[in-house]
């Protein structure tokens, strides 16, 4: 039978991070299960990968105050391991003239949240980003960057282990808890001091085991990606987004040139039928009915979900993805863009009570456990940031 004074679920970004953030603290007894048999299987290897730059995220909230500084710790955690990272910053585009006013929301966000962007003309985007398109005006932001999440990942966990205080016990699913306060897992009963849940896709279901989360549902949406063909990976330097619509969580198809060189579209937000439905038949079960029902009830009383549902489908056709992502630059060839197996889910948080898509981290205590629950982009990049911020506020 296992036990540690701290028993993490789920060994991502944010599980992992936590675990070094408490031995940073003086910490030693710390078990983290992990259901699968390796790292990155979900959310934190299937991402963009990119360190985002404080431009989004409304001051105040948790995502403001830890991207910048996440973005500063986890560009440091890369360089002094020599892991790949490819500071190229980005530009935001504007497809049109109607998203100059966002655009200018967006700066004016980003200047509140201490990021280094500017507003720049066509002729300046031009030199930057040769062969991005704008109407008028676009933004660029110095310090977005890319990593190698998997690389992030291994690093991370390696050196958590070698202290001999942080021990990973992969393939050991949570399954519930015990009336004496351990926890049931597909390895055995686990005892724990105090048990965080940062279990990703699966946060809310294991939240509920302890009490959490109970006003709140994690609902799956689908990132699916396409490339540049090889030969035309030279079209984009950083990466080119477009203007979002800020009162939905997703950041629109965008192009970004990864640490290895190759040019990702992509990606999506398709309501999706499971919360591992890579592939299209993948995870498709029991609950696919009832993750059905939440998308028709937000359909019915959500206008912002209503949006991404009627629009984000259209992109499982390769013309309307192609359409969409052409927006962004001057020239696109259908030819030049092919066909990528990187898919990943992005489990979004629902509001029950208010049937909104809850826009912030969240971050639930009880007596003895702690839950993270909404754990979406720029997650990775706030990561050290947001660990450091749990542990201190929620942890003592
Ligand atoms: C397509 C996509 C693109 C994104 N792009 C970016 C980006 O460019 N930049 C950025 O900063 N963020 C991005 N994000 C967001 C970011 O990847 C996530 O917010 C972050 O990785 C979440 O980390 P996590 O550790 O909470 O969850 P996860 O990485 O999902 O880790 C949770 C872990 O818990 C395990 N687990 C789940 N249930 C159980 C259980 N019952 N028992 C045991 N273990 C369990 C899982 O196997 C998993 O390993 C993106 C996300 C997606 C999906």
């Amino acid at each position: 039978v296992e036990k540690a004074n701290f028993v993490i679920c789920g060994a991502g970004i944010n599980g992992l991070t936590i675990a070094r953030e408490l031995l940073t603290r003086g910490h030693s007894d710390i078990l983290i299960f992990e259901k699968e048999p390796g790292l990155g299987l979900h959310a934190s290897g299937r991402n963009s990968g990119v360190l985002h730059a404080g431009v989004y995220y409304a001051p105040g909230s948790l995502k403001a105050a830890t991207c910048l500084e996440g973005n500063r710790r986890m560009k440091e955690f890369c360089r002094e391991r020599k892991l790949p990272l490819l500071e190229n910053g980005k530009v935001i585009v504007a497809r049109d003239e109607s998203e100059l006013p966002t655009l200018h929301e967006l700066h004016r966000r980003a200047a509140t949240n201490g990021a280094r962007v500017e507003l720049i003309d066509e002729k300046q985007l031009n030199e930057i980003e040769p062969a991005a398109k704008t109407v008028g005006q676009a933004m660029l932001s110095h310090d977005t960057a890319v990593v190698d999440p998997k690389r992030v990942l291994a690093a991370l966990a390696g050196e958590l282990t070698a202290t001999g205080k942080v021990k990973i016990l992969h393939g050991a699913a949570f399954l519930g808890r015990n009336p004496d306060g351990s926890v049931r897992t597909s390895q055995g009963s686990i005892g724990c001091g105090f048990f965080i849940n940062a279990a990703g896709a699966h946060a809310d279901t294991v939240a509920r085991a302890f009490g959490a989360g109970s006003g709140y549902m994690l609902v799956p949406f689908k990132g699916i990606y396409k490339k540049m063909i090889p030969a035309r990976s030279d079209l984009v330097r950083g990466s080119i987004y477009p203007v979002p619509n800020i009162k939905n969580p997703f950041l629109g198809v965008h192009f970004t040139r990864g640490v290895h060189g190759d040019v990702y579209l992509g990606p999506t937000a398709i309501p999706a039928l499971g919360r591992e439905n890579y592939k299209i038949f993948d995870d498709i079960g029991l609950e696919t009915l009832s993750i059905l029902w939440r998308d028709a009830k937000l359909f019915l009383l959500n206008a912002k979900f209503r949006g991404v549902a009627m629009e984000e489908p259209r992109k499982y056709s390769f013309s309307y993805f192609f359409k969409d992502a052409a927006k962004l630059v001057k020239h696109l060839d259908p030819k030049e863009v092919m066909d990528s197996p990187k898919s990943g889910i992005r489990p979004q948080l629902v509001n029950l009570k208010t049937n909104e898509l809850v826009m912030d981290f969240v971050i639930e205590r009880k007596p003895d456990s702690l839950h993270i629950l909404n754990a979406i982009s720029p997650a990775f990049t706030s990561s050290l940031a947001f660990s450091e911020m749990v542990v201190r506020e929620y942890l003592g």
